[in-house]
């Protein structure tokens, strides 16, 4: 029998389209086996997400995906396992979610001088339970609003790097993000390391001084990477002795080709990814969660 596991999912406390109910039904419906949660710069998923797995016999890895800068490229930084009172976590979280808020505004002022009318209010209504508004909620309000057909659509003609309605915002500085989540008892993975950006940053020296501030792993098998990235990211991995993780990135309807299992990690690895959550959660002295079983 095949152990399946997905390490990165989203519900719609972030921006994807299932509740966490939902999520972890729809996890257990796709036969997977461990499921974790990993809403952007929130933990308020957790507590729904937690009783669902309970009710429906699924192992759950409480996690979070979180936004962070490495000398100005956007990194996302995966951490499973942190105690989420961690004061300089809450605080940083709280941080990245105001500055997703505060540049809404601007981005809605961008659009209005391209004569697309959307307003707080149209965002509010799609994003619903959301810890707090991303673009993916203003692409959903510009599909409700009829400008564009999905949220492809909108990151490639207005939200997207370079387009004309994109802001920047608050991102945590990604070394200390790493040693904040390591002080919470957590541990670390690098998202999608050479997704979507196009080029190969960070690489094999800058990953390598990552490890020395705590990361745990790589993300390799994602649908961003190409099989030439994963096997160069595989073989920086190996030199490293970072834990290989596989994941969907679920968001539901929200992303195409994401779909829960379309990646997975291998049973070995999230042995030793638990392993050193266990010793980081030791050397912490912190009350982390436990995985759900
Ligand atoms: P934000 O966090 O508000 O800057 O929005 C970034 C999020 O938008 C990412 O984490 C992705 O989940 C999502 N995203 C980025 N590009 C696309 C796209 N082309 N289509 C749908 N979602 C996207
Ligand atoms: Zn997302
Ligand atoms: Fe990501
Ligand atoms: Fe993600």
């Amino acid at each position: 029998m095949q152990v399946r596991i997905d390490l990165h999912t989203h519900s719609r406390v972030s921006d994807g389209t299932d509740s966490p109910t939902e999520l972890i039904q729809a996890a257990k419906a796709a036969e997977l086996d461990v499921v974790a949660i990993t809403d952007h710069d929130t933990a308020a998923s957790w507590d729904e997400a937690a009783a669902a797995a309970t009710e429906a016999g699924i192992e759950l890895v409480r996690g979070m995906e979180i936004s962070t800068d490495y000398v100005g490229h956007s990194v996302h930084l995966l951490a499973y396992l942190p105690d989420r009172t961690h004061p300089p976590l809450v605080a940083e979280l709280a941080r990245i979610l105001a500055g997703r808020d505060g540049r809404l505004p601007l981005m809605l002022t961008r659009l209005a001088r391209l004569g697309i009318e959307v307003s707080l209010e149209d965002v509010a209504a799609v994003s619903g339970d959301a810890a707090a508004s991303g673009r993916p909620h203003l692409a959903d309000a510009l599909v409700a609003k009829g400008y564009v057909r999905s949220r492809d659509e909108a990151f490639n003609r207005y939200l997207g790097a370079g387009k004309p309605a994109n802001v920047s915002r608050y991102a945590a500085p990604l070394e200390p993000m790493i040693r904040t989540v390591a002080a919470a008892g957590g541990v670390t993975v690098i998202a999608h390391p050479w997704g979507r950006s196009g080029h190969e940053q960070p690489d094999e020296a800058a990953i390598s001084a990552l490890v020395d501030a705590g990361l745990s792993g790589l993300e390799v098998d994602h649908q961003d990477h190409s099989p030439e990235v994963r096997e160069k990211l595989r073989v920086i991995a190996r030199n490293l002795d970072l834990v290989v993780t596989g994941s969907s990135d679920y968001h539901g309807t929200g992303k195409v080709g994401h779909h829960l299992g379309v990646n997975t990690t291998a049973p070995a690895e999230y042995e030793r990814l638990l392993e050193r959550a266990a010793a980081a959660a030791a050397a912490s002295g912190r009350a982390t969660p436990e995985v759900v079983r």
